[in-house]
């Protein structure tokens, strides 16, 4: 496909690469608004967004002959011949370099535009808080992320707590060690400066990942948010709070499925309410929220470069996905072109189909589901 082979080499160039880091709907399509003077491939009539976490990888090893089904959409020269993306709750690494990770364990080159994380629509929100300080919670490198969409002044939680004393009660029974991995080391003088953070007022927090540590983070988080970002003060105004998925569980490596974000938030929800006056306030992103689907449905429209403004040539949006109340759920609610296929490999265990959110179609792997699609778009490969 020659669209996609010039889009490759465009994301690839040392002077395009900070583009596809930023890649968004609105920035999408700036980047490839350039490119439309190219002739779509004429098979890209369809386009597959996967889940990964319980599809196509269990932990960081590919399941369900994801590396084989995944080279089933490209040709024999190495190209993309069939439009996809990755659609997945998690996070806490940037997209470049989670692209280069599933590249490395999937054996095939993937694009950074073509990994849609949890947080990745907190991008959106970077003219509201361009200059602001803003706090990014959870495992990997939630800091890292945001300011690689653009935040200027973001500080992960680690950090931000290591700045007061005493503030989480029950650290010094913890090992900290990992903990405060990474963060800068600041001088008295500059904790202490007017200027340093205690003094500055957090004007949103962003949970970009899973928290590591509960009860440190549920104590941080909940001195900042009732407080309107100073934490010690006296009671106000809560900040905004945007979580990157609602996840209640996940399929891990262990046989039964993780609490997830959506349980952190429900830890937090409760503990702030019957604390503070007010009800804690908050955006989810993440599936099955269905602008996610509908992010995904325009990243996919462009990428195969269609000629006529406000038609979409992709007849079909497959859905491929292991859990029913988030992937299955969020394609039916984004309603059409999306197909939905449920996989017995992650939280999905079921003989039949779903009772409450019935998918489309349910295979055992993601290999099957992608031998389904290409049979059924009659296309040879
Ligand atoms: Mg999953």
């Amino acid at each position: 496909m020659k669209f996609l082979q010039i889009l490759r080499k465009a994301a690839t160039s040392p002077q395009n690469r900070h583009r596809v880091s930023s890649f968004s709907a609105n920035n999408g399509r700036r980047f490839f608004s350039h490119l439309h003077s190219q002739p779509p491939p004429p098979s890209a009539s369809f386009g597959i967004a996967f889940d990964i976490d319980g599809v196509i990888l269990r932990g960081e090893t590919p399941i369900g002959g994801s590396p084989q089904a995944l080279k089933r959409l490209y040709d024999d020269s190495g190209n993309m011949s069939i439009p996809y993306v990755f659609l997945t709750n998690g996070g806490g690494v940037p997209e470049t370099e989670r692209a280069a990770e599933l590249s490395k364990l999937l054996s095939v080159r993937i694009l950074a535009s073509q990994v849609i994380q949890g947080h990745s629509p907190f991008m959106q929100l970077v003219n509201r808080f361009e200059n602001e300080l803003i706090i990014a919670v959870g495992k990997g490198e939630p800091a890292k992320v945001m300011s690689e969409y653009g935040f200027k002044n973001v500080l992960s939680l680690d950090e931000y707590a290591s700045y007061f004393e005493h503030i989480d009660p029950l650290g010094k029974f913890k090992n900290s060690t990992s903990q405060l991995a990474g963060c800068k080391k600041y001088s008295s003088k500059e904790t202490d400066s007017e200027n340093g953070p205690p003094s500055q007022r957090v004007e949103a927090v962003f949970i970009v990942s899973d928290s590591v540590d509960w009860s440190r983070d549920i104590q941080v988080l909940c001195d900042i948010l009732s407080t309107g970002g100073l934490p010690g003060r006296e009671i106000s105004t809560q900040p905004p709070l945007y979580f990157a998925n609602d996840d209640l569980s996940y399929q891990g490596l262990f046989p039964t499925e993780r609490l997830g974000m959506g349980a952190f938030r429900i830890a937090l929800e409760s503990i702030y309410n019957r604390v503070y006056p007010n009800a804690l306030e908050y955006t989810s992103y993440g599936k099955p929220n269905p602008f996610v689907f509908k992010n995904a449905e325009k990243i996919l429209m462009q990428s195969i470069c269609h000629p006529i403004e406000g038609q979409n040539p992709l007849k079909t949006l497959y859905m491929i996905g292991d859990n029913p109340l988030v992937d299955i759920k969020g394609a039916q609610q984004a309603g059409q072109p999306w197909f939905s296929i449920l996989t017995r490999s992650g939280v999905f265990k079921g003989k039949g189909n779903h009772p409450v959110y019935p998918a489309d179609l349910v295979v055992d792997t993601v290999e099957e589901a992608v031998d389904y699609i290409l049979r059924k778009e009659t296309l040879q490969t």
